[in-house]
């Protein structure tokens, strides 16, 4: 189904300083669940606006399919994008049925009243609400209702959706089961899936590729696990989830690989990013669950050395924050039966291969 091309958008609001877009260029193939994700603020509305044909751009282009949709020139308008979109706030009508909610795209096409049934019945199986059709929507969940509205956007057949945190006014429990419902919905229909969201849980369970978005600007564009792993910067180091940087000093390299000695103790071998030399200053980015808190004497080389300063019991797990004696604060996750007390002096050992080194600025 149908490829989203973005090259260069730029859009700035009249009156402000910043530009909401900056320069943002993304490669979106069809069938994919592809997910706009970045702290509030940071441009993602403007942008699925942007794709919808809402907004104009003042720079770049949009093409759908090879088809050029918008520029600063021309907007193809959003009636004629075949594209459907879910708001956050479930944009359903109060006084009509389920039935009717879904059915009206359909009748303004001048569909044939079978039709219509036929379709809107298979588009309420699908989100699973058959036998809810004569409901009004004030006797309807939150989720009920916003998969009302989804059912709304996909019965039209777009060729693209474009949902903009359309899952943030529910609660946590239902928030995962929509979850996965829409990955689902996705697979099934095959249709594009642009997703706007500042949850970055959420970002991880449902996409095929995640575009990081900071200040209007792409940080980075891939996989859920390379995102992750292997954040591009620090910015998305820190944006998708917890992560401690630990100071270190290259001491060799080799084909990419060097020996790095982490301040207050232990050395460890790991992949650097191009550009580091031997003596560079760098930052060992690394999350809570990768590093292994040992009793102390039985650590190897590869040991740092701290005293835990905080202890959370989180249910699933222990969260620790440890500072080091090379003056770190080192954020680390156990198995809940593995307690340990605050003042406690204890060894941690970081897995190389889950580590991501990060050049530092001079001065
Ligand atoms: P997000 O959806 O990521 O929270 P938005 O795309 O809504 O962010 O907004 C990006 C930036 O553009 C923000 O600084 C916001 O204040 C600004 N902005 C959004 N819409 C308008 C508007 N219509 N007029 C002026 N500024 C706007
Ligand atoms: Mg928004």
């Amino acid at each position: 189904m149908a490829a989203i091309k973005i090259e260069n958008l730029s859009k700035r609001f009249d009156g402000t300083a910043a530009a909401a877009v900056h320069d943002l260029s993304l490669d979106i193939a069809g069938n994919r669940f592809v997910t706009l994700l970045g702290p509030s603020g940071c441009g993602k509305t403007t942008t699925l606006r942007l794709i919808a044909g809402y907004l104009r751009p003042d720079a770049g282009t949009i093409h759908v399919d090879g088809a050029l949709v918008s520029s600063a020139d021309a907007v193809v308008p959003p009636e004629r994008r075949a594209m459907g979109m879910v708001f956050q706030n479930y944009a359903v009508w109060p006084h009509k049925t389920v039935f009717e909610n879904v059915a009206f795209g359909l009748q303004i096409r001048r569909l044939g009243a079978g039709e219509v049934r036929a379709r809107v019945g298979k588009m309420l199986e699908l989100v699973g609400l058959a036998g809810f059709e004569k409901r009004l929507p004030s006797e309807l969940s939150g989720g009920q209702q916003q998969r009302v509205a989804l059912a709304r956007s996909l019965v039209v057949e777009p060729r693209i959706l474009l949902l903009d945190e359309p899952l943030s006014n529910l609660d946590a429990k239902l928030r995962e089961r929509m979850r996965a419902e829409l990955k689902q919905i996705q697979r099934r229909t095959g249709i594009t899936f642009v997703y706007v969201t500042h949850d970055q849980a959420e970002a991880l369970a449902l996409s095929d590729e995640i575009a990081v978005i900071d200040q209007g600007r792409l940080q980075q564009f891939g996989a859920p696990r390379e995102i992750y792993a292997r954040p591009a910067n620090r910015t998305v180091a820190d944006f998708m989830g917890q992560v401690s940087f630990v100071p270190a000093r290259v001491a060799a390299v080799a084909r990419g690989k060097g020996q790095a000695i982490l301040e207050g103790g232990g050395t460890l071998a790991l992949a650097l990013p191009p550009g580091i030399a031997a003596g560079d200053a760098v930052d060992i980015a690394v999350r809570p669950e990768n590093v292994r808190i040992t009793p102390r004497g039985s650590a190897g080389s590869a040991a740092l050395t701290g005293k835990i300063v905080e202890h959370t019991y989180l249910g699933n797990a222990n969260a620790y924050v440890v500072m080091t004696v090379g003056g770190a604060r080192l954020q680390v996750q156990t198995h809940p039966a593995q307690l340990l007390a605050v003042g406690e002096v204890v060894a941690m050992e970081l897995d190389p291969d889950q580590c991501t080194v990060f050049g530092r600025a001079p001065g």
